[in-house]
């Protein structure tokens, strides 16, 4: 008898009807003897609908608020849930973030879990009945409710599998499972049988949204196997696993982007000691994380560039911050840039394989695609180009890096 942790996503809780399917889905596999935990999301465009609200009362929402009213769009869905249960003959419980005793941090909006006090969980569990978990929310150590960023509630799941030593948390969602690259965005997309948590925290981290990217963490640390699979099909997904050694064949395994940064360019600094820690201190007092950095000087003046990304939504709170040292800096010079997205290829062949990076900047020269900046890890090379090139600069790599064929180690379905 296995535990088996169960996440059902926006999409596949989007109705009532879709609702009845999950119950039915989750209760086969009680009946095949596992024991299950379910965690679900709120229904699709609910979280959405609720930040609107929000900002139909104030243009910058309380953070401690708005957190209380996000948290409603899970207690919907696991009531409904539990209610869908029961009507089919079996027991369920409706679990929120704080019955189910999930503790986070204070950071309103983009909480981390910090400890889940399971005994709630078992004690379901040891009656036979179903606990239904809120994804997405915790309680702080002061009792108030918390959210865990956008797409939090697979952390919720993973978090829950970790803490219970579940043997698979499974992720219900719309698509079959992790692809080489967004399958919304190519068709030719194929969906790999496993993946690295390594890989998969760097596609994560460079925008491919279907795991949230700290539950990437969680299932890493906590070595839980995760299986990303549809709510829809019933086939096997893909496994979310330790790196095995046939893994490093292949140069890349994905490709991601992200449309959601904002680049920032400082012309004019002087070029002296402690320039780029008076710059960045002051951006992340205000809570901004700075992504990619580039600062170069030209050689034969005393002044020097800096360029770095932002969240597209902190630009301008950071153009403001920006402005302010005007006053001390008089050359200086501060424009952006918010139609950027960042392109990455990832695969942990990348470490024994040459010429990954030359392949991908030629491949995007080849389009036209101009690069503007570059960053790169052991697992990855991201560049950031103009946002409209996006779809073209995801078909040619994925072309150029045959990703559309098999990889050596999968088996055929
Ligand atoms: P859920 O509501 O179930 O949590 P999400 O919308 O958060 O689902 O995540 C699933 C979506 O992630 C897919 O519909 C797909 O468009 C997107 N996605 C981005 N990159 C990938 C990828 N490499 N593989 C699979 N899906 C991806
Ligand atoms: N409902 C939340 C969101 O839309 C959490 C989640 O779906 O994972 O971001
Ligand atoms: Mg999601």
């Amino acid at each position: 008898m296995a535990i088996i942790v169960q996440k059902y996503g926006g999409t596949s809780v989007a109705d009532t009807e879709r609702i009845k399917a999950v119950a039915k889905r989750v209760i086969e596999t009680r009946n095949g003897g596992h024991d299950v935990v379910v965690v679900l999301s709120a229904m699709a465009g609910e979280t959405d609908k609720l930040i609107q609200l929000a900002h139909q009362v104030a243009k910058k929402p309380d953070p401690r608020e708005q957190d209380v009213l996000l948290a409603t769009g899970e207690q919907v869905t696991i009531s409904l849930f539990s209610i869908a249960v029961k009507d089919m003959g079996h027991e369920a419980q409706s679990l929120l973030g704080h019955q189910a005793r999930i503790y986070t941090d204070r950071s309103y909006g983009r909480a981390r879990i910090s400890e889940i006090r399971t005994e709630p969980i078992w004690h379901n569990l040891y009656k036979g009945c179903i606990p239904v978990i809120a994804g997405f929310q915790g309680l702080d150590e002061r009792g108030n409710i918390t959210t865990l960023g956008r797409g939090g509630s697979d952390t919720t799941a993973v978090a829950v599998a970790a803490a219970l030593g579940a043997d698979v948390c499974e992720i219900y969602t719309d698509v079959a499972g992790v692809y080489t690259t967004d399958p919304s965005m190519y068709h030719k997309a194929r969906k790999l049988q496993r993946i690295s948590y390594d890989e998969m925290l760097e596609m994560a981290s460079m925008g491919a949204k279907v795991l949230h990217i700290r539950s990437v963490e969680f299932a890493k640390k906590y070595n839980v196997p995760v299986h990303v699979r549809s709510s829809f099909v019933d086939e096997p997904g893909t496994l979310v696993v330790k790196e095995e050694k046939s893994m490093e064949e292949v140069m890349v395994s994905g490709v991601a982007y992200s449309k959601s940064d904002a680049r920032i360019t400082l012309a004019g600094l002087p070029d002296v000691p402690g320039v780029a820690a008076r710059i960045f201190t002051e951006v992340a007092k205000e809570g901004i994380v700075v992504d990619m950095i580039i600062q170069g000087s030209s050689g034969d003046t005393d002044l020097a560039n800096l360029s770095f990304t932002v969240p597209r939504p902190d630009c301008q709170a950071a153009i403001q911050i920006l402005e302010r040292m005007k006053a001390e800096w008089k050359d200086l010079e501060i424009t952006s840039d918010e139609n950027i997205a960042k392109i990455s290829i990832i695969g942990v062949g990348m470490r024994h394989h040459a010429g990954v990076a030359s392949l991908m900047f030629q491949t995007l020269a080849n389009e036209n695609i101009n690069i503007h900046m570059i960053s790169t890890s052991e697992i990855k090379i991201s560049c950031v180009i103009d946002d409209r090139q996006t779809a073209k600069a995801v078909q040619v790599l994925h072309e150029a890096f045959e990703l559309e064929k098999p990889l050596h180690h999968e088996i055929p379905e």
